[in-house]
C-alpha cells in the first residue's frame, strides 16, 4: 500500500479535475456565500501522524457534524436513560423531515436528524450551568484546541430561517419530550450548528471514537462501551438518507454537515475529514463522498 500523504495527494488531485461539484446549500442563507471550489482532507492515525491536502486547514460550519459532540455529552451525562428520549433508528427519510415524529409520539428516530438533534439540544439545556459555554469548552478539550468557536452570523442565518427545526420542536413539546422553551433550545442548537472547524481540527476532536474514548491528550471522555454504540448510530444514521449508500460506498461509520464536510472512521487506525462544499441531492457532500470511497478503495481498510 502507498502511504496516506500519497493516497490523499492523488484523490485531491482527482477531485480537483471534476467540475460538477454539488450545489452550496443555501436554505440557510449564511452558508450560500462559501467558494463551491474549496476542498480538503486531514488524516490522523491512530499513532497521531497527520496527513493533509487543499483547503484542510481553514474553518467551515460543520453543521450536523456537531450533533456527534452534542449526544456524546448528553450520553455522559445521562448515561443509557439518554435513549428514552431518543431513538437509535435509521430514519430512511430527509434529515428534516417530520413525519415519523408524529407517528412515533414524539420520539425521534436517532439523534442525527434535526429532530433527535434538538431533543439531546434540551437534554444539554437542562444539565449544563451554561449550555453556550459548557458545549464550547467539551468541544474544545475534545480537540485540544482553545481557538474553535461558534459562527454567531451563522447561528442567527439560521434562526431567521429555520421554519422546520420551529415545527420539529413544538411538535416534540407537544408529545412532552421538550423540556424547556423551545426559543431556548433552538438558539443553544442554532449555536451549535453553528461551530466552525477544520478538517484537522475534526480529526483531533474525533480522535477519541478511534482510541475507545481516549482524546488526544490521552483524558477519557466515553467509555469503550460508549464509543460503541455512538460509532453504531454515525455508521446506520450518519447520513441522513443515505446512510446505506455511505456504508457501500465507502464502508465507515461517520458523519456529514450541510456546511460540506464528513468525518469518518476506522477504530484502532484513523480519522479522516474532508470538506467540499457542494451538496448531492441528499445533502451530502458529493466530493467528500468521493474522495472517501476513493480512500477506502485506496488503502483496503474499511470496517468490512
Ligand atoms: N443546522 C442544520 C439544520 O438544522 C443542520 C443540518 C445538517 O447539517 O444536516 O438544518
Amino acid at each position: 500500500m502507498k502511504n496516506f500523504q500519497e493516497i490523499l495527494h492523488t484523490i485531491t488531485t482527482d477531485i480537483k479535475a471534476i467540475s460538477n461539484r454539488g450545489t452550496v446549500a443555501s436554505y440557510i442563507p449564511e452558508l450560500a456565500h462559501v467558494d463551491p471550489t474549496k476542498f480538503g482532507i486531514h488524516l490522523l492515525d491512530i499513532s497521531q501522524n497527520n496527513y493533509s491536502t487543499g483547503n484542510a486547514n481553514e474553518a467551515f460550519s460543520i453543521q450536523s457534524i456537531s450533533k456527534v459532540f452534542s449526544v456524546s455529552q448528553a450520553f455522559s451525562i445521562l448515561g443509557d436513560t439518554l435513549w428514552e428520549r431518543v431513538d437509535v433508528e435509521p430514519s430512511g427519510d430527509p434529515f428534516n423531515h417530520l413525519s415519523l415524529l408524529e407517528q412515533e409520539n414524539g420520539i425521534p428516530r436517532n439523534p442525527f436528524i434535526n429532530a433527535g438533534a434538538i431533543v439531546i439540544a434540551d437534554v444539554l439545556y437542562t444539565h449544563l450551568k451554561n449550555p453556550k459555554e459548557d458545549f464550547l469548552a467539551y468541544v474544545r478539550n475534545m480537540a485540544n484546541d482553545n481557538t474553535i468557536n461558534y459562527d454567531e452570523k451563522i447561528a442567527l442565518s439560521e434562526k431567521n430561517t429555520g421554519y422546520r427545526n420551529y415545527a420539529a420542536a413544538n411538535l416534540i413539546k407537544s408529545y412532552g419530550n421538550l423540556k424547556n422553551d423551545v426559543n431556548d433550545v433552538l438558539d443553544f442548537y442554532f449555536l451549535q450548528c453553528s461551530l466552525k472547524m477544520s478538517c484537522k481540527q475534526l480529526t483531533n476532536a474525533f480522535f477519541l471514537f478511534i482510541n475507545r474514548g481516549k482524546c488526544t491528550q490521552g483524558k477519557t471522555f466515553l467509555n469503550v462501551n460508549q464509543i460503541k454504540r455512538i460509532n453504531a448510530i454515525m455508521l446506520t444514521c450518519g447520513f441522513y438518507n443515505e446512510a446505506g449508500e455511505f456504508a457501500f460506498e465507502v464502508g465507515l461509520p461517520g458523519k456529514s454537515g450541510v456546511g460540506g464536510g464528513i468525518i469518518a472512521l476506522l477504530p484502532n487506525k484513523f480519522c479522516v475529514a474532508t470538506w467540499s462544499p457542494g451538496l448531492n441531492e441528499r445533502g451530502n457532500s458529493k466530493l467528500g463522498m468521493l474522495a472517501l470511497e476513493k480512500l477506502t478503495t485506496a488503502t483496503g481498510l474499511s470496517i468490512f
